[in-house]
């Protein structure tokens, strides 16, 4: 069943869309997964409230490495402020195939990820604001 989406998400587990560091990002986060020993490191480039960069690096499941690169895809590009509606529903649109508790923590671990560098980096922003 969904062999299509299962296919898709095994191309971005080999071939990685957005992998790699970004030497001078503004924001550079990483969290874990125990679990299932998923690791995530995002690096973002920010620049007037638009992420005009993202790379990651990690480990783990096929899963976390897929929802990774796929959301670096998604998100770049966007504002902070379409950050914002960008949640689960989101992820679960991209992987396209239905996830157990376990598989779904992998799955949003880059999203956990990306989430608490950007919103770090705004409320800094808004205090330079003010
Ligand atoms: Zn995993």
């Amino acid at each position: 069943m969904d062999d299509l989406y299962r296919e898709v998400i095994l191309d971005h587990y080999q071939h990685p869309h957005n992998h790699g560091v970004i030497p001078d990002a503004d924001v550079t986060y990483e969290d874990s997964n125990p679990l299932c020993g998923d690791k995530i490191r995002m690096d973002m480039k920010i620049e007037n409230g638009i992420v005009t960069d993202i790379k990651f690096t990690g480990k783990g499941c096929a899963i976390s490495q897929a929802s990774a690169s796929m959301l670096t895809d998604e998100i770049k590009g966007k504002s902070l402020d379409e950050l914002r509606h960008i949640d689960k529903q989101t992820v679960l649109d991209l992987i396209g195939i239905p996830l157990g508790p376990t598989r779904l923590k992998c799955a949003l671990l880059p999203l956990k990820v990306i989430k608490a560098g950007a919103y770090g980096i705004r409320e800094v922003d808004e205090e330079e604001e003010e």
